[in-house]
């Protein structure tokens, strides 16, 4: 603001275009930011490791989701702080590159942040905090390979695998069926892996969720299903050996638009009109069975005459069938999708050995099963719960699981979990302080402190003393040599990880560190807020 004054003298303020913004600068804004990361850190705190809580989360419009996943719980929040979206990105990122570890990023991020808060307050620049850091995670990352070890497995020996996936649900609520569930999802993944190139198509794993039954009854199919049925319910509910036309054209006659004329003024000419349209829809029915086609899957509906029609000519047809599922549809059976009803020849159908129709208990929902597909790649996973929560929740677990089978694929090296990757990179990292002379040592040695936090979350949520039972855990590491020993979360009696089978992919952890250090810097590394502010 600043005070002027007219030609008569009389003051008047000026109001400059920037003063109406609010402003923080330095170490005040470097502080709200670090306060607005670590809100979010809290959160998901609590939901970390196989004894982590649940959140429930309501949508503006009711919609209620209760998960454990920390990309979900955040993407669900809808925060309005610009810092606190950056961590919702954080998480993000982890999932869209490793599908895991969502919400150990966070908290490792908050971590970091609240290590920092404590240098700045020592009157060390954020830029030594932010190049410290920088150090520090290089050193861990390389720890961390040093301490991983390569994990055997092959297509028949699957056991190391569904080891693995059974880590990653167990911190979730499906936990109860970890077994069967980690079993369905390396089955899948084999089923779409190319193990020479080392290569998976998630694409090609569909799944599926249908609510009625137990999360016992979800199942692997060998093919895909969809939420359909056969369009008449006198059509056959079974067919072997099916040739499939799948169409994403209109299956059934045009209809006239409303800016056509026709004009109908006598029995006669209606009659002829209508001769003409069933004429036009048999010669259709005609056309897919000379080409011999004996199931027609289409993305458009058709109205209840040609659907009677199809049904006497024992043309079974599926109607209102996604694009995605067209697509894996004629992905699996090898068929072609064709767009326009001229060009259906018998080289585009696709080949299933059995497509049938499932009913599900007194309801009166029904799936369509293509089975036995000439292309044996693409696969469904199909979920059964109690409510849309438990599937949905069960969906999400499951992408996790696929996510974590994938990424042994490409890269079968592993580090144990339970906290013990993060203590045994703790103790390297702070071993590592007391060679850098400068003033980074004091932000290296802070790192080493944030990844205690990790362990120190696993121990809080599992109700052992948190202090107590990291210092334990990590003199054994130093004593013993062991870098194995991690939370014993559930009481095994051991904190062997190896023995408790405690497995995390080596990639996913060090994106993990790389991902939390990176956003760390970044917010650090923000002096000036500038904010439009509300007047
Ligand atoms: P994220 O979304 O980050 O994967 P989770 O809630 O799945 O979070 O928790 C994962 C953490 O829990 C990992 O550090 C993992 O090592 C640990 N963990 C999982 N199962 C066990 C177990 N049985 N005992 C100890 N720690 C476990």
């Amino acid at each position: 603001m600043a005070l002027a004054f007219d030609e008569y003298g009389r003051p008047f303020i000026i109001l400059r275009e920037q003063e109406k913004k609010s402003r923080l600068q330095g170490l005040d804004a470097q502080k709200a930011n670090i306060a607005a990361g670590k809100s979010v850190a809290r959160i998901l705190r609590t939901s970390l490791g196989p004894k982590g809580m649940d959140k429930m989360l309501q949508s503006p419009d009711g919609d209620v989701t209760i998960t454990n996943d920390g990309a979900t719980i955040l993407e669900l929040m809808d925060v309005d702080n610009q810092i606190a979206k950056l961590m919702v990105e954080l998480s993000r990122s982890q999932d869209y590159d490793i599908g895991d570890g969502t919400t150990g990023v966070v908290v490792m991020a908050g971590s970091l942040l609240e290590q920092a808060e404590k240098l700045l307050e020592r009157g060390i620049h954020p830029i030594r905090i932010a190049e410290g850091y920088e150090m520090a995670s290089r050193i861990a990352v390389d720890h961390l390979e040093s301490i991983s070890t390569k994990y055997e497995f092959s297509a028949t020996d699957i056991e190391p695998l569904v080891q693995t996936c059974m880590t990653t649900l167990s911190s979730k609520i499906v936990s109860r069926c970890k077994r069967a569930l980690a079993e369905i999802a390396v089955k899948a993944v084999l089923a779409v892996a190319d193990l020479e190139r080392k290569d998976v198509n998630l694409d090609l794993i569909k799944v599926e969720g249908k609510v009625g039954g137990k999360l016992e009854d979800t199942e692997l199919v060998q093919g895909i299903i969809v939420d359909k049925d056969m369009s008449h319910p006198q059509m056959p509910k079974r067919i072997e050996d099916a040739h499939i036309a799948i169409l994403t054209c209109p299956f059934e006659p045009p209809k006239p638009k409303t800016k056509h004329k026709v004009d109908i003024d006598t029995v006669e000419k209606f009659q002829t009109l209508r001769g003409q349209e069933q004429k036009y829809f048999d010669d259709m029915v005609q056309k897919c069975k000379d080409v011999g086609a004996t199931l027609v899957i289409c993305q458009w509906g058709f109205d209840d005459e040609a659907n009677h029609l199809l049904m006497q000519r024992e043309l079974p047809a599926v109607r209102w069938v996604g694009g995605v599922e067209l697509e894996l549809i004629a992905i699996a059976t090898g068929g072609r999708i064709v767009p326009r009803f001229q060009e259906l020849t018998t080289e585009k159908l696709g080949k299933a050995g059995l497509v049938r129709e499932k009913s599900f208990g007194t309801t009166k929902d029904r799936m369509l099963y293509i089975e036995k597909c000439a292309n044996s790649k693409a696969v469904t996973i199909f979920i059964r719960g109690g409510n849309k929560m438990m599937i949905e929740e069960t969906k999400r677990s499951i992408h996790d699981a696929l996510c974590v089978a994938r990424n042994l694929i490409i890269n079968n090296s592993i580090v144990y979990g339970g906290g013990s990757a993060e203590i045994s990179c703790s103790i390297a990292v702070d071993a590592a302080a007391d060679r850098h002379p400068g003033v980074e040592q004091y932000a290296i040695r802070a790192f080493a402190d944030a990844l205690d936090a990790i362990p120190l979350a696993l121990a809080e949520n599992s109700g052992l003393a948190p202090i107590d039972t990291l210092t334990v855990v990590k003199s054994q590491h130093v004593k013993e040599n062991n870098s194995r020993c991690g939370i014993d979360c559930n009481d095994v009696g051991t904190n062997d990880m190896k023995e408790q089978n405690v497995f995390e992919t080596l990639i996913g952890k060090q994106q993990q560190i790389l991902l939390a250090t990176q956003v760390v810097k970044m917010i650090l590394k923000i002096d000036d807020v500038i904010t439009p502010s509300e007047y």
